[in-house]
C-alpha cells in the first residue's frame, strides 16, 4: 500500500521549523509495510490543502497530515480536508468535553475559537491527544484513508504510536501484528548485518530496523502471531543481553522494574551527569520504591565531603579516573547501604580534555554485594550527547548487574 505524508505549516517553509514529523512518520510507515511515495510541505492555505488532498487521493491509499489542528485562524487542516473530500462536518460532543476538562484542569479559560477544534468529518475516528488540546483524526473515505495529527512532535509522536498506528494496522486485508525488539549497545548497521546473516528471508514476516535515539529497534510485522513469536525468540537468542525488552521499553523502565522485582534499593553519585540518571529514573512511576538517594557530587570538595573520596587520590589521579570512580562508589555504598550503588565521573566537554584524558572519557563504577566493577568509556559527541550516553550506559550497567 502507498502512503504520502503532508506536512502543513508556513513555519516549515520559512525554515523556522525543521520538519522532523516527516522523518518520524516515514520511518513508522515504512516499518509497517507502507511504501511512502511522497513528502509534501505546504502553507496553511485552504485552496492549497484542498487541491493537494484531492491530488493525493488518486495516488495513495493513506495520507498522513501534520499541523494546523490548533484553535487559531490559520489552523484549517480538518475543515479543508473535509471540503476536499466533500464530507459533512459535525460537532463532536466528546471532543468538546475533553477540551473543556483540559482547560479547567489547568485553571485557564477556554477561548471561543477552541470550539472549532470539536468539528470533524462525520465518519471520523477521533485520536486522543494526551499532551495538548487538539484532537486528531482517522478518516476512511471511499478508497483513501486520512490521518491528521497535530504539529508539535511531542503531541504528534504519542498520538501516532498510541492511537493512529492500531487503526493503520487494520487497513488493507487483515490485521497486522507488530512487535518491537529494543536493542542497546549495538549500532544499526551492525544489527542489520547480523540479521541478514542469521535470519532466513520469510515472506510471512517483515523485519525492519529503525533508530530511537540511542537504541536500535527491530520491528517485526506479520499477519501471523506465531511467526512473530518464533522470529522474536530467535532474535532474542542472537542478541542476548543486548535486548532491553519489547515495544515501548527503555533502560530506565527496565531498571526500575528489575529493582522492584528484587526489592532492591539503588543509590547514585553523579558527577558529569549532574542528576540526569536519577531524573530519568524518577520519570518512571513507582521509582520511589527503589531509589534511595542520588547525590550530585560535582566538585572535588563534594566528592570528599559526601563520599569520603581521598584528597590524595584526587590529586594523584584526578577526578576523572578509575580510582576516584571506585572511591566514590565505595563511599556511597558504606554511607547508604543500598543494594546497588553507582558512581559516574567524566569529561563532558567541550573544554577540559587533554591528550591523556580526552573529552568523553567517563568512568562508571557499580557496587553490590558481589563487589565493585569500574568500566571505562570514551563517548563521542557534544556535551549533552556525551552526558546522555553516560547516563544510558550507567543504566545499562545496572540492568546487566541485575540480570546476570
Ligand atoms: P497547535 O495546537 O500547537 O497550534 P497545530 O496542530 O495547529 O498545533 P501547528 O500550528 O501547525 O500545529 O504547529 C505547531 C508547532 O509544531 C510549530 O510551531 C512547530 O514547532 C511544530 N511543528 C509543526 N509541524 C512540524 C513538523 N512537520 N515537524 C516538526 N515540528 C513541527
Ligand atoms: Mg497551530
Amino acid at each position: 500500500m502507498k502512503a504520502a505524508i503532508l506536512t502543513i505549516g508556513n513555519e516549515l517553509l520559512s525554515g523556522k521549523t525543521l520538519n522532523t514529523n516527516s522523518q518520524f512518520l516515514s520511518i513508522q510507515l515504512n516499518s509497517l509495510g507502507f511504501e511512502v511515495v511522497k513528502h509534501l510541505t505546504i502553507e496553511d492555505d485552504e485552496t492549497n490543502i484542498i487541491k493537494t488532498i484531492g491530488e493525493l487521493t488518486d495516488e495513495v491509499d493513506l495520507i498522513v497530515t501534520t499541523g494546523g489542528l490548533g484553535p487559531t485562524y490559520d489552523d484549517i487542516t480538518i475543515s479543508s480536508i473535509a471540503k476536499s473530500l466533500n464530507c459533512e462536518m459535525i460537532f463532536f460532543e466528546n471532543v468538546m468535553k475533553d477540551i473543556k476538562e483540559k482547560f479547567s484542569k489547568y485553571n485557564s479559560k477556554m477561548g471561543q475559537n477552541n470550539i472549532s477544534q470539536a468539528y470533524f468529518p462525520k465518519k471520523s475516528i477521533i485520536l486522543k491527544n494526551r499532551y495538548g488540546t487538539a484532537a486528531g483524526m482517522f478518516l476512511e473515505h471511499e478508497k483513501v484513508s486520512v490521518v491528521s495529527l497535530p504539529g508539535p512532535p511531542n503531541e504528534n509522536t504519542p498520538m501516532f504510536n498510541e492511537f493512529a498506528m492500531p487503526l493503520i494496522q487494520n487497513m488493507g486485508n487483515g490485521k497486522i501484528i507488530i512487535k518491537d525488539i529494543v536493542i542497546f549497545g549495538v549500532g544499526e548497521s551492525n544489527v542489520e548485518e547480523i540479521l541478514n546473516e542469521e535470519i532466513e528471508i520469510d515472506k510471512e514476516i517483515r523485519i525492519a530496523t529503525y533508530i530511537k535515539p540511542r537504541y536500535v529497534v527491530i520491528r517485526l510485522t506479520s499477519k501471523d502471531g506465531s511467526t512473530i513469536e518464533k522470529i522474536s525468540k530467535l532474535i532474542v537468542k542472537i542478541f542476548g543481553n543486548k535486548v532491553v525488552g519489547f515495544d515501548d521499553i527503555n533502560l530506565e523502565k527496565n531498571v526500575v522494574e528489575l529493582l522492584k522485582n528484587k526489592h532492591f534499593k539503588l543509590s547514585l553519585a553523579e558527577s558529569c551527569t549532574g542528576g540526569m540518571i536519577s531524573s530519568m529514573i524518577v520519570n518512571i512511576p513507582g521509582s520511589s520504591e527503589i531509589l534511595e538517594r542520588s547525590i550530585v557530587t560535582y566538585s572535588n570538595r563534594a566528592k570528599v565531603d559526601e563520599l569520603n573520596v581521598s584528597t590524595q587520590s584526587l590529586e594523584a589521579y584526578g577526578a576523572v579516573s578509575e580510582t576516584v570512580a571506585r572511591e566514590m562508589v565505595e563511599g556511597l555504598y558504606s554511607k547508604t547501604k543500598s543494594d546497588i550503588c553507582v558512581s559516574i565521573t567524566g569529561i563532558a566537554g567541550p573544554d577540559g580534555g587533554t591528550k591523556d584524558k580526552p573529552v568523553g572519557l567517563t568512568y562508571i563504577a557499580i557496587k553490590s554485594s558481589k563487589g565493585t566493577v569500574v568500566e571505562k568509556y570514551n563517548f563521542f559527541g557534544d556535551r549533552n550527547t556525551t552526558r546522555h550516553k553516560a547516563a544510558l550506559y550507567a543504566l545499562n550497567l545496572i540492568r546487566l548487574e541485575l540480570i546476570e
